[in-house]
């Protein structure tokens, strides 16, 4: 039998003594695959290659992790070194074994090449993203572990790089996942390369420290078994020194010598129940002097990774503090395996020693994840979730950046720098030309191709982008390198918002005092700058409209207010005209009216001229509210205004009103001439107003029974003085005994 047999034999051995139902044919299938594929691949060691994956198996058995993740460990680098697909294995054995055995090779594609402290915290977080499946985490440490224990064949480089990588990334990883065991023993490999003669000098000074302290652990554990037995507590006691790193890190950090450090030596004492942690825990108080200050119950209070235990430091014979730890299995479990734990509960239960999925309670807590899921389902289909809402790739010299999920290229480029995004012309993601939309995913390398004759970036930009960094640079761009672009680029947007609102540009400019109220609403000196906001993308087109009509909607609304308002004062101030100096106090809005108009308190009311006494600019005017057809204009000599004649009850409709200066309209007036009867008087008239450019309209001329005749001309004038002009004229004559204005 060769050594791949050999090995893989004693493989299938443990992996039968751990789990006797496992499938022993299939998981040889994985082997001979793995075997015939990786071929006559060596490692660095000599060795043939299928040793790794073997021994990567192995560990991850001893985790007792489930039966597809000991087949995806020894399937692990076939997709990575040899010519296996993903079909070939999904085939072969079953897509979640492919999935796994992909998800470890996307871990091992990933280049740690960054030494930056902040991208570190970066990189961690992208390889529990990466991971859809816990699983892919833990053969990957597992793979890293093996790799670790036989580091000495590789380059010294090489060397150096792996364990800043385990000490920077995989550890940690280890710890959040609460596997201790696995986390002090890449600690421990890791810093033998990183400081060999920090790592040696600890090493030589606990060799010292035990031989001077020789049978020490031996007989305390031997000590304390014998006094929890008389007790009766049925316990296990183990006795261990500290791993390296932790005292290295004591030693150093803390700058402390070997003597200073109290727990150099840690008991643990494992039992069934809580009660019996603080039973042991009298009693171990009992036989030693506790040091002061050194209990923690972390039963009471676990550790945020999910660690419970109850620590005592005690002084034991000759003066040798140590470190007891008091748990139950169950908590020693989850201390040593974390959330590999979970297949170790899972096939312990049948020999009825652990707990129920109740307890899983803490792998929840231990990746910090509020989701409501089945803890088994949970923790099979483990997806970092924390990270779920961020990607994470790299850049070509190897830094990490973060970006929110379905990041694209543009995002990438403008994290970089602006000037990187501004004068973008392509992107390459794993060295391949992608389109500027395409979402980058975790571990993509990406790469921005840049050119100084770029044009910049494009508005659509911000529609494709997720970062409110990237969109804010880009809008920087264009509020400063294309503002007359924008102006126009605004002003077309603007107006099809508005158009689409039933509202038009003029509607908006065609008063200044009306257009400035509506530009402060929206924060703008004028209408340029709005526009040019809407061009770089700064105010969206469709708000700025929408509050234009907000706010003439609301304008609209105070005015019929006030309106009401003051016609009900009116209405209070008894039978009193309504325009006596009283009304001076409201200092009313001067609105400008098509019709000429101005009515206090009233804006862009509907107004008429009443056919009574046809009034005209500069006539004394006043106004009545009528039901229904806005206000009618009377002269304030029309009978029908005469404040004399009002009905009482309507005095609240009378509102005061003024001419506006317009220039512009003419007022259509009646007047009425009385003449003597003769021929060619109604030519005379008409000649008469032509002379004086008025526009007639109407006219009427009817003969009396006595030889006088009534004439009656419908006309329009510009204002006052121009009627009164025709007036004289008219008057003039010959025959012309009285011109009246009608309604006068
Ligand atoms: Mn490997």
């Amino acid at each position: 039998m060769d050594l791949a047999h050999e090995k893989y034999e004693a493989l299938e051995h443990n992996i039968l003594a751990a789990n006797p139902a496992a499938d022993a044919q299939r998981i040889r299938a994985a082997f001979e695959y793995a075997n015939d594929h990786h071929g006559p691949q060596l490692r660095k060691s000599g060795e043939p290659y299928i040793i790794h994956p073997i021994a990567v198996a192995e560990i991850v058995n001893e985790l007792e992790l489930d039966q597809d993740s000991i087949i995806a460990a020894l399937l692990h680098d076939c997709i990575e070194d040899t010519d296996s697909t993903h079909d070939d294995i999904a085939r072969l054995f079953s897509p979640q074994i492919a999935d796994l055995v992909e998800g470890v090779t996307k871990l091992t594609r990933m280049q740690y090449t960054s030494r930056e402290d902040e991208q570190m915290e970066n990189l961690r977080k992208m390889f529990m993203a990466m991971a859809k499946d816990v699983r892919v985490i833990l053969i990957k440490l597992c793979d890293r572990l093996h790799n670790m224990r036989t580091l000495q064949y590789q380059s010294d480089a090489k060397q150096k790089e792996k364990a800043l990588e385990t000490m920077e990334v995989y550890a940690p990883i280890a710890h959040r996942l609460g596997m201790q065991k696995l986390k002090w023993e890449l600690e421990d490999l890791a810093l033998e390369y990183l400081d060999p003669v920090g790592y040696h000098d600890v090493k030589a000074e606990l060799a010292n420290i035990t031989t001077l302290h020789a049978g020490f652990v031996d007989s305390m554990q031997a000590h304390i078994e014998q006094r929890l037995s008389e007790e009766g507590v049925k316990c296990r006691v183990y006795g261990r020194l500290k791993h390296i790193y932790s005292i290295y890190r004591k030693m150093y950090a803390q700058n402390k010598t070997l003597n200073e450090i109290f727990d150099l030596y840690a008991f643990r004492v494992i039992v069934d129940d809580i009660p019996a942690c603080y039973n042991v825990l009298g009693c171990v108080h009992d036989m030693f002097k506790p040091v002061l200050g050194r209990f923690k119950d972390y039963i009471g209070t676990p550790k945020p990774n999910g660690y419970q235990s109850l620590h005592t430091t005690v002084v034991g014979r000759e003066g040798i503090p140590f470190e007891v730890q008091i748990r139950t299995w169950q908590m020693h479990q989850t201390a040593e395996y974390g959330v590999a734990a979970h297949w170790k509960y899972k096939q312990g239960m049948a020999n009825q020693r652990l707990g129920t999925e109740r307890e899983f309670e803490w792998v929840r807590k231990l990746l910090e994840s509020q989701q409501d899921a089945d803890p088994d389902e949970f923790v099979r289909t483990l997806r970092v979730d924390m990270f779920s809402d961020e990607v994470f790739v790299f850049t070509p010299n190897g830094d990490v950046k973060s970006l929110p999920a379905g990041a694209t290229p543009i995002d990438f480029a403008y994290s970089i720098h602006s000037a990187v995004g501004n004068s973008m012309t392509g992107a390459r993601v794993n060295g391949r030309i992608v389109t500027f939309e395409t979402p980058l995913k975790n571990g993509d390398i990406v790469e921005i191709i840049t050119s100084k004759s770029a044009r910049g970036p494009s508005r659509d930009w911000m529609k494709i982008c997720k970062s409110n960094e990237a969109r804010n640079k880009i809008r920087q761009w264009f509020k400063k390198e294309r503002r007359e672009e924008n102006i126009a680029t605004g002003r077309s947007m603007f107006e099809s918002e508005l158009k689409h609102l039933g509202l038009t540009l003029a509607a908006i400019t065609a008063t200044p005092d009306l257009l400035d109220t509506l530009l402060k609403r929206v924060r703008f000196g004028s209408l340029d700058e709005l526009y040019a906001a809407i061009g770089y993308g700064g105010l969206s087109a469709q708000k700025a409209a929408g509050r234009m009509k907000e706010e003439m909607t609301r304008l609209g609304r105070l005015e019929r207010q006030r309106a009401e308002h003051e016609a009900m004062q009116a209405a209070v101030s008894s039978g009193e005209t309504v325009y006596p100096s009283t009304a001076k106090t409201s200092a009313p809005a001067r609105r400008h009216s098509v019709s000429g108009i101005i009515v206090e308190g009233l804006d862009n009311c509907m107004v008429k001229f009443s056919k009574c006494c046809t009034p005209v600019p500069g006539d004394p005017v006043v106004g009545f509210i009528t039901k229904g057809y806005g206000v009618s204009i009377h002269r304030r000599d029309c009978p029908n205004a005469d404040p004399a004649r009002r009905k009482p009850e309507e005095e609240g409709r009378w509102v005061r009103v003024s001419w506006a200066e317009t220039g512009e309209s003419t007022f259509r007036t009646s007047l009425e001439i009385s003449a003597k009867d003769r021929d060619g008087l109604a030519l005379d008239v008409a000649m008469a107003l032509s002379a004086q450019k008025a526009k007639l309209n109407t006219l009427a001329a009817r003969s009396q029974p006595d030889g006088y005749a009534i004439i009656n001309l419908e006309l329009f004038v510009q204002d006052q003085r121009e009627l009164t002009g025709v007036i004289n004229k008219l008057s003039q004559i010959p025959g012309v005994f009285l011109v009246r204005r009608v309604g006068g």
